[in-house]
This record gives C-alpha cells, sequence and structure tokens, in this order.
C-alpha cells in the first residue's frame, strides 16, 4: 500500500491563526500546475525504491517483473484545493492514472473551504472521483470565524454540508477548532451538537494554537484581539473527548475521531510508517527508508526545482518515530511487532522505558501494546521523549 499527498499552495486569503505554508493570490496558479505535472512524471518511480516492502499478493508486476505498490489512497490538501477547477483536478488525476499503478476503489479526498463551494462544484467533484471531502467548517458560529478570520458564515458552513450530501458526498470530514477566546463551553457543545446532528462519519478538531509570525499571534501581541488560555483548551479537549464516545466515534489519533471503519486512510497510513510519495511546494515523501522534503517556495518550484533536501533514517531515527507517531494513534506501540521488525534490542528497550511511565500513570500497556489513554494523549510529545533512544 501507498499514498500520493498533493499540496496545492494557495488560499483566498490568509487566515489569522494560520501558520501553514500557502500563498494568498493566485496569481502563480497555471505556472504551479505545469510544474506540479512535470513533478507526477519526473517521479512516478519514487514509490518503488528505497527500502519499500511490497506484499507480492497485492502488487501488480511489471513486465520487467519489477512489482509496483499500488496507490491505495490520493489527498489533495493545502492550502485550499478546492480553488482548483475541477477540469484542472481531473487533469491532475488522469495523469496519476497514467503513471502509477492505482488499487481498486482508492480513498481520494480534497480538503475544501466552504468559501470555495457551491452544489455544482460539489456534485462534479463527486463525478469525476472524489470519494471523501474534508471540510475547514472551524466553527458554525460568527464569532468565532469572525476571530480566526476565516471567509465563510456559519449559514454558509451548514449549507455546504447540505450540498456535499446532495452531491453524493458519505464520506465527509470537518474541522472544528475549540480553546477559543469567543466561545464558552456551551457554544462548544453546541458546535459538536451540529455535528452529530448531521451524522458526518469523521471529526478532525484542534485547540487554537499560536503560531510564530501569524496575524493572530501579533494582534494578541498588540492587544487587539482577545487572548488564548490553555485551561479553555483543556476544558474544550475533555468535552470532546467525552461527548465522541458517548457517541461510539473512535478516538483514534490526538485530533481525530470516526465512525467505525471511517478513519482517513491516508492519514493513518501516515502513522503506520507507509510509504507516500508527497508531490508540491513544502510536499513530504517517504519511501520506507528514507525521508525527502520539497523545496518550500512556490516561485522555486514552479521553476522545476522540486526536491530539497534527503534523509536518510537511521534504525535509531526509524525507531524514535515509530514510537512518536504511535503514541498520538489508539493503536499504540506494538511490542510484538517492535521485535519482529526492528529487533530485541529495541523492543526490551522501549519496555525498560515504559516502566516508570507505567507507574507513574502517564502510560498504560495491555498485553504486547503500550498506548495513551484520551486523558494521556494530550502529553503524548512528553511520554514519546522519555521513549526515545
Ligand atoms: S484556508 Fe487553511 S491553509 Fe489557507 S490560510 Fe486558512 S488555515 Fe491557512
Amino acid at each position: 500500500m501507498a499514498g500520493i499527498y498533493i499540496h496545492i499552495p494557495f488560499c483566498k486569503s490568509k487566515c489569522g491563526y494560520c501558520g501553514f505554508y500557502s500563498l494568498p493570490s493566485l496569481k502563480l496558479k497555471d505556472r504551479f500546475l505545469e510544474a506540479l505535472k512535470a513533478e507526477i512524471v519526473e517521479r512516478k518511480d519514487y514509490l518503488q525504491r528505497g527500502g519499500l516492502r511490497v506484499k507480492p499478493a497485492i502488487a501488480p508486476v511489471l513486465e520487467d517483473g519489477c512489482k509496483l505498490s499500488p496507490i491505495e489512497t490520493i489527498y489533495f490538501g493545502g492550502g485550499t484545493p478546492s480553488l482548483l477547477s475541477v477540469d484542472e483536478i481531473q487533469d491532475l488525476l488522469h495523469l496519476i492514472n497514467k503513471h502509477y499503478p492505482i488499487a481498486e476503489n482508492p480513498e481520494i479526498t480534497l480538503e475544501a473551504n466552504p468559501d470555495t463551494l457551491s452544489l455544482d462544484y460539489l456534485k462534479s467533484l463527486r463525478n469525476i472521483g472524489i470519494n471523501r471531502l474534508s471540510i475547514g467548517i472551524q466553527s458554525f458560529f460568527d464569532n468565532d470565524l469572525k476571530y480566526l478570520g476565516r471567509k465563510h458564515d456559519a449559514c454558509h458552513a451548514r449549507q455546504c454540508l447540505d450540498w456535499a450530501r446532495q452531491a453524493g458526498f458519505s464520506n465527509i470530514s470537518i474541522d472544528l477548532i475549540y480553546g477559543l477566546p469567543t466561545s464558552n463551553a456551551e457554544q462548544w457543545n453546541q458546535n459538536l451538537d451540529l455535528f452529530f446532528e448531521y451524522d458526518l462519519p469523521h471529526l478532525s478538531a484542534y485547540a487554537l494554537t499560536l503560531e510564530p509570525n501569524s496575524i493572530l499571534t501579533k494582534q494578541i501581541e498588540l492587544g487587539k484581539a482577545q487572548p488564548i488560555s490553555d485551561d479553555d483548551a483543556l476544558r474544550g479537549y475533555h468535552i470532546l473527548c467525552q461527548r465522541a464516545a458517548a457517541k461510539g466515534f473512535l478516538h483514534y489519533e490526538i485530533s481525530n475521531f470516526c465512525q467505525r471503519g471511517m478513519h482517513s486512510k491516508h492519514n493513518a497510513s501516515y502513522w503506520f510508517g507507509t510509504p507516500y510519495l508527497g508531490l508540491g511546494p513544502s510536499a513530504h515523501s517517504f519511501d520506507g527508508a528514507s525521508r525527502q522534503w520539497n523545496v518550500s517556495s512556490v516561485e522555486k518550484y514552479c521553476s522545476f526545482s522540486f526536491c530539497n533536501e534527503k534523509e536518510q533514517l537511521t534504525p535509531e531515527q526509524q525507531y524514535d518515530e515509530y514510537v512518536m507517531l504511535r503514541l498520538r494513534t489508539h493503536w499504540g506501540i506494538d511490542l510484538k511487532w517492535l521485535k519482529r521488525e526492528m529487533g530485541e534490542r529495541f523492543s526490551t528497550y522501549c519496555e525498560r522505558q515504559a516502566l516508570p511511565l507505567i507507574a507513574q500513570g502517564r502510560l498504560s500497556q495491555t498485553r504486547e501494546f503500550l498506548y495513551l489513554t484520551d486523558q494521556q494523549m494530550l502529553f503524548a510529545d512528553g511520554v514519546a521523549e522519555e521513549l526515545f533512544i
């Protein structure tokens, strides 16, 4: 199994809290698409090299006998991928289809912002094969949206969810943000009420954080916007975990909740160490043994200069990554897998480091799995550090 991530680095304007790399203008869009198409073709063999292990049973065999790992997930992320026209997205999908082995029924996700959506656009997306939407709703309240500097209003956010259903999408995720100074616990509960009323299968919910150099951070520093508080974020997280559990949602990653079987296959592949190819400026790739970073400047990318840096992972780095990524998930660290795939040295080390953390109640263990409960998950990074080599 392998996945392709495509980074679309444009937004209509910059949201106040945003720390992602994106340009608030479409001036370079046509040149970017030409470069992206070139990169799609140029890197078509990336997932067949390096330490990639392919299960022969599911891998198609090329004429030269080389086995190809089929692409099971394609993810258009950003930025705002829904700023692309349907024809532009279809062209990209055609090119990927032509040059990569695609599995049957791949998960194809498009991140979308409400201010770019219409019923016709959504219907056309569905017709070209997009089968999963991730919509940046953030809140169903106008005062929150204004504070965040979002371009849509609450009414349009709800309209988009109706349209997505009418267009035939069933696999829909939305993003919500909690810990906002503009909303209290009651308002956050009402946001969650609306999410559950729509009967959507997936929720990504994030605590508001202040990114260095974001517009919001500067406004708060200047006293022009209300400051945020850790207590509000913690309260929001606890409400979120309780409400999701009561509705039978699986809390499968710190910020991600789903109905059974409806997790994001693409994002789960990051946590499972599955190889993926990242296309577009600032996209990361992983071939099973090394990581690569694309150049993070759209201008440089548009001059066909794609890859920036490459890092070969040592076994110790692979262990650290495994620990860090898996502790963020409800699947946790599989000690049996660690012993079998990485050797006894690593599994024994991990078990030894885990003992005091378990005794302190910071980590839980069931048979051969080490994992974090809902309450412990918030401190995943600190726990992971204690397990690192
Ligand atoms: S739409 Fe997303 S990527 Fe674009 S500015 Fe807003 S938060 Fe950042």
